[in-house]
């Protein structure tokens, strides 16, 4: 650990192990291991962890911070650092002890457990199960995807509730537990290298005091404490790649040449047109995320709308954004070399998470309505 400022530490780790890794972690879809240790190591997994147990006690605009630099030398290393802190932010309000010193002192990684075979993206509504058997439960579940699968540490796991008459509950299930399986590798679109597999329980017997919150509360913790830090951050990774795509197509375009004009691709107004529709969207979207993030600091009346907008916004504007990024690069970028294809194929997982825009489309719908968010 260090007293250096957390965004210089964050910088030394990607020039020094995120930024060499980065190619090889998508060409072959590993885990960013080194970057987890070294994060460990200067206690960045400890970002979110209060200082009562060792962490750094920073905010949710710090790892929002965080998660966008991170996210433009490598999107999946910023999305397992992502889910690490969904993850923290309840295990900080209803884990044990020991494990929240374990993640302050960069000894654990963690993750969410959210999405269902059954239930797809509708996390909120969990079909697998907790049987309590006294003092024990027995969690059965078919999860669809679980990023960092194998990988974790622990899952932050939701079910049926075990006893209450409705709502779901939270688990801290320990990824070393019993009857647990990781299907196989997770071959993907983009941020290949987040190990994103599903992961089947089969009678995994934990005590009760494993439960995070009260049984039936697992939605509300969901809604009322991951959701706003997953919203943030999935837009901070968003942000983060629009920030590489345009850097990549500013340097292609003012580098690339027209030899028989004596001019590059950005003296052509069609360019420097995409070019600044890009980087207006973008910082459009970073402005609104980065009101989100006071919103949420100050209990500001708008806060549950913005947070909702926020992933939204990001997130579609990312697909345009570095799908224009492809069309400035032209032939160049559809190749590796010039580096935007990958922030293009990653981008688009965004979209696809839950709450997925599609649906977080609804549910701001529903809030301008003034209608219930689950009618
Ligand atoms: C890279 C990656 C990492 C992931 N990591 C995790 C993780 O760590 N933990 C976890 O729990 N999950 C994770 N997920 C899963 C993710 O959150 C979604 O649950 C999953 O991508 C949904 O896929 P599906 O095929 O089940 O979508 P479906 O639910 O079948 O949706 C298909 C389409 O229907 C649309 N749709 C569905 N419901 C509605 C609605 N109510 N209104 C409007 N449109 C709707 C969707 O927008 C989507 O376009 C990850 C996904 C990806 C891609």
């Amino acid at each position: 650990m260090t007293d250096r400022p957390v965004l210089d530490v964050l910088e030394d780790i990607i020039t020094t192990v995120v930024e060499p890794r980065a190619a090889e972690v998508d060409s072959t879809g590993s885990f960013p291991r080194a970057a987890l240790t070294a994060f460990g190591e200067q206690g960045l997994l400890g970002l979110l962890s209060s200082p009562d147990v060792g962490g750094l006690g920073g905010s949710l605009a710090d790892a929002a911070q965080v998660v966008r630099r991170l996210s433009a030398s490598c999107g999946s290393t910023a999305m397992v650092l992502t889910m690490h802190y969904c993850a923290t932010a309840v295990i900080e309000a209803h884990g044990p002890d020991d494990i929240r010193q374990a993640i302050a002192a960069g000894r654990h990684l963690s993750t969410l457990a959210f999405s269902e075979t059954g239930s797809r993206s509708h996390f909120w509504a969990p079909l697998s199960t907790a049987a309590a058997e006294g003092d024990h439960v027995i969690l059965d579940a078919t999860k669809s995807w679980v990023t960092s699968a194998g990988e974790a540490d622990s899952y932050v796991w939701t079910s049926q509730p075990a006893l209450a008459d409705a709502g779901a509950t939270l688990w801290l299930v320990p990824a070393s537990t019993d009857g647990l399986t990781v299907a196989g590798p997770f071959d993907g679109l983009g941020l290949r290298g987040n190990a994103s597999s599903p992961v089947d329980a089969r009678g995994v017997r934990l005590p009760l005091s494993a439960r995070l919150g009260d049984d039936g509360a697992g939605l509300d913790l969901a809604l009322g404490v991951v959701l706003p830090v997953f919203q943030i951050l999935n837009a901070s990774c968003s942000l983060g790649l629009m920030d590489a795509g345009i850097a990549k197509a500013v340097a292609h375009a003012t580098a690339a040449r027209f030899e028989h004009l004596d001019q590059t691709l950005a003296d052509q107004p069609v360019a420097r047109q995409h070019l600044a529709a890009m980087r207006n969207r973008a910082d459009a979207a970073a402005t609104l995320v980065d009101d989100a993030v006071v919103a949420l600091a100050t209990g500001r009346p708008d806060a549950p709308l913005r947070m909702l907008q926020s992933k939204a916004v990001a997130g579609d504007t990312a697909l345009a954004v570095l799908d224009e990024a492809m069309r400035v690069g032209g032939g160049a970028a559809f190749r590796k070399d010039v580096g935007i294809e990958r922030h293009f194929r990653d981008a688009r997982a965004s979209a696809v998470m839950a709450p997925t825009v599609d649906a977080l489309q609804d549910f701001i719908g529903r809030a301008v309505c003034g209608l219930p968010l689950f009618g």
